[in-house]
């Protein structure tokens, strides 16, 4: 690990800190922070915290002294200047006497000092910055320094790397007892007359400080780089990594596991938690590791681990994975070993968390006992969460717990910090806050794959699919729209839309487009079958013939070849399923000289209501949306005029003919597939979107 301050960089973060009325010491506390945030071997997702000590003007203009501390709520790598909201240090100061504090005290102590009263709460380490005299303070997770203080005897090994400029303290749970415990041994090593550069807390992390940012900022990289040093000249155990071809595994693995997840949590038919999977040399390297079952099954790195990736991993150890396919018997085997090995680790959970409470005389209300981490080797890590946000941040949290367990091993034994401590922080009220709490989006928990989203209906749906909370894997053959449509739904919606390009008259395209949505999302529950096109003919020719087998390719076959991949993924996961096909008034009330479409598209009806029929005992829905008249691309190249002279009438007007009289839009149709999928007892079924047409009225 090296320096990345630049003295360049700091004088800009001064400039534009100054031009918005933030003073040098504020704009060099949040640059040197940021530098900290960005490298996930110090810290990961809102972990570590930062502080420096200035003085403030009051609104009667009294100058006194405060410390600045990180606001919970932020993350280093992204922190403002109002991330480090400034707190009176003189009452917190006053506190120190007291033998005893509450977290809940600690907290209203913390909020009722502070200067802007609607600051975010300061860190649950603010006290610990504060009773530390240096000005600059830096504290971090650090991968290498965890390796060392995660150990039997980590003292010994902090005081081997570290020398008599190591402040060691034992391990107290964060709070007001860390504070003072920690405040303590700093004033009686300094009183000793020993130089102090480096505070490591055990199991937990490590604090340095300086009269400068910069100087905090480099003695915490130094520290790390001399743990860096020490561990790599001992080799780490090695393991041989499975050499089939992964991403195959994971699309056929995921649907298994967030099916039973979402199966044994109760989540609803067709939702599920997002399963994603990661793989790097470094992960598949120890999960081959012959002791790999023991190292996950022990603890987290550092405690606030606990509530991303809960105390251990579930290990699923010689899956059938690779010879498994849906509807043979080996998949029944596949869902119930996975299910089995679930069942065990909540019922672990179950155990500890009674075991715990009877231990501490305590009783807490228990939190939901599923793994969030499950290790495959020759897959890789999973990572469980309701969003792929909090999945990836899992993932983020486990692949640095494992770079620590193998530093650890290879240099003693990992021994982090307790089952009892870990319980603590787990069900800890104010660590329980940093999670937040909402009610779940309508369509949360869904993943949905929409096709032909480039444009029209299909990137109405898809937008509209995303609004309400669903993950959606948009798909069309058009490489560049698409592209366009992807970026502007990713700066809304961020990791809930991913994109894959397809032409699905190929099954192997279809395929290769379900299992993206698998191995981005964990699986697949809702599919918009919508892309197709418009062609006109007359059937009584030659031409019209060639159009109509054209049309069959695009209009109903392509509908069966993205079905029938999904299909497979919905029976992995074993939690029912729901096709959408997007039919048209066609169907029912054929236009002149229309014939390619409109028998394409009553033959989709079919399809549609034959996979109600031979799906419905597995929970299988099959709707369809018959809409009329909506101005798409479908309409583009003079199709739109061509059908209005058919009809007899203007552009406009044939858009408006209607019983309503007003235009159909595709905002209009998404509405009517956001319904169908949320419609749990209705398959079969065909909604019209058509303004009211008597001669297309479904009967
Ligand atoms: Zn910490």
């Amino acid at each position: 690990m090296r320096s990345r301050y630049d003295d360049e960089e700091a004088g800009r973060y001064v400039r534009e800190a100054a031009a918005q009325g933030v003073d040098e010491v504020l704009a060099l506390r949040t640059y040197t922070a940021r530098l900290l945030g960005k490298d996930g071997a110090l810290v990961l997702h809102g972990g570590g915290n930062t502080s420096v000590k200035t003085t403030a003007t009051t609104l009667l203009g009294e100058t006194i002294d405060v410390l600045r501390v990180k606001g919970s709520g932020w993350d280093l790598a992204t922190i403002a200047p109002a991330g480090h909201p400034a707190v009176r240090l003189a009452p917190l100061h006053e506190a120190r006497r007291l033998a005893t504090m509450t977290d809940e005290d600690m907290v209203n102590l913390l909020r009722t000092n502070l200067l802007d009263a609607s600051a975010p709460t300061p860190s649950v380490e603010t006290l610990l910055h504060a009773y530390l005299p240096a000005r600059y303070i830096d504290h971090t997770h650090a991968d290498a320094l965890l390796a060392l203080a995660d150990q039997p005897d980590g003292e010994t090994l902090c005081r081997r790397v570290y020398g008599p400029g190591l402040v060691w303290v034992p391990y107290v749970m964060p709070g007001f007892a860390l504070a003072k415990r920690c405040a303590d041994a700093y004033d009686a090593h300094v009183r000793s007359g020993r130089p102090a550069e480096v505070i490591v807390l055990e199991r937990h992390g490590i604090f340095t400080m300086g009269e400068t940012a910069k100087a905090s900022y480099e003695r915490m990289i130094l520290a790390v780089a001399r743990a860096e040093e020490y561990i790599s000249g001992k080799k780490p155990l090695a393991g041989t990594s499975c050499a089939s071809p992964r991403s195959e595994l994971e699309a056929r693995l995921l649907p298994y596991l967030r099916g039973v997840l979402a199966k044994l949590s109760g989540a609803p038919s067709e939702r599920g938690p997002v399963v994603a999977v990661r793989a790097t040399e470094r992960i598949l390297a120890f999960l081959a590791r012959p002791d790999a079952e023991r190292l996950s099954s022990i603890g987290c790195a550092t405690p606030d681990h606990v509530l991303r990736t809960k105390p251990t991993a579930l290990f699923l150890r010689d899956l059938p994975v690779a010879e498994d396919r849906p509807g043979s018997p080996a998949t029944t085997s596949l869902s119930d070993r996975i299910e089995q090995a679930v069942v065990g680790y909540a019922s672990r959970y179950d155990a500890y968390f009674a075991e715990m409470c009877a231990a501490k005389s305590v009783s807490k209300t228990k939190m939901d006992p599923w793994p969030r981490v499950l290790l495959v080797p020759g897959v890789g890590v999973c990572g469980v969460g309701k969003t792929l946000d909090e999945a990836r941040i899992v993932l983020d949290v486990y692949e640095h717990t494992i770079d620590v367990m193998t530093d650890a091993a290879a240099i003693g034994a990992y021994a982090p910090v307790s089952a009892s401590d870990l319980f603590d922080v787990e069900y800890w009220s104010l660590e329980q806050a940093k999670l937040k709490k909402g009610a779940d989006p309508m369509l949360g928990g869904a993943v949905a794959v929409v096709t032909g989203a480039a444009s029209g209906i299909g990137l109405a749906t898809a937008m509209r699919f995303v609004a309400l909370g669903a993950h959606v894997l948009i798909v069309d053959r058009r490489a560049d729209a698409l592209r366009d449509v992807l970026g502007a739904m990713t700066r809304s919606a961020g990791s809930r839309v991913a994109s894959c390009v397809a032409d699905l008259v190929q099954p192997s395209e279809a395929q290769a487009a379900v299992s993206v949505a698998c191995r981005t999302f964990g699986g697949v529950d809702v599919v918009v079958s919508n892309a197709g096109d418009a062609p006109e003919g007359d059937l009584g020719t030659e031409e019209g013939e060639a159009r109509l087998r054209a049309s069959l390719e695009t209009n109903l076959l392509t509908h069966n070849h993205v079905a029938r991949a999904a299909l497979a993924v919905m029976k992995a996961q074993g939690r029912g399923g729901c096709l959408l096909f997007n039919a048209s008034k066609a169907a029912w009330n054929p236009g002149p000289r229309f014939g390619p479409y409109a028998v394409a598209k009553a033959a989709l009806l079919a399809l549609m209501r034959q996979y109600a029929i031979d799906g419905g005992h597995w929970g299988l829905r099959s709707n369809a949306v018959n809409a009329d008249r909506i101005r798409t691309a479908l309409f583009a190249g003079g199709v739109a005029e061509s059908r209005a002279a058919a009809r007899g009438v203007e552009v406009d007007a044939y858009f408006r003919s209607n019983l309503l009289g007003r235009e159909v839009l595709a905002d209009d149709v998404a509405e009517a597939f956001v319904y169908l999928a949320g419609a749990r007892a209705t398959t079969g079924c065909v909604v019209t979107v058509d303004g009211g047409n008597a001669a297309a009225f479904p009967r």
